[in-house]
């Protein structure tokens, strides 16, 4: 199993959140990196995994992959800030509670934990 990050985009902001963590199944994984499956020559199991884990024909899997890239290159016009949401830091991290970060909750300067 690996570990996925997952993250909520503000596409007005330009912000990217990360706001949880799952385990996926390698074959999963290949389905959500998809342009890595391909430089790894794996795409066509992705493509495969993609259609039978969600009941898709060839051609929705297909519009899938394609939406996906063409909101990647929308994404990829931006610079875009990444941030950590804080109830993801304040579950792993109970210990940074008891910090005051201010109203931006900046947690850049946090290197000890
Ligand atoms: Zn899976």
């Amino acid at each position: 199993m690996f570990c996925h990050e997952v993250w909520e985009y503000d596409n007005e902001k330009y912000e990217v959140t990360l706001v949880d963590f799952k385990t996926v199944c390698p074959a999963c994984s290949d389905v959500i990196h998809f342009g890595n499956a391909q430089v790894r020559g794996v795409e066509n199991e992705a493509f495969e995994h993609l259609m039978k884990i969600n009941d898709m024909s060839s051609e929705e899997a297909s519009d899938v992959i394609d939406t996906a890239y063409k909101i990647w290159e929308l994404q990829n016009e931006h610079e875009w800030t990444i941030k950590i949401s804080e109830e993801l830091v304040f579950f792993n991290f109970p210990i940074l509670e008891n910090i005051d970060f201010g109203e931006n909750r900046d947690l850049s300067d946090v290197n000890d934990c």
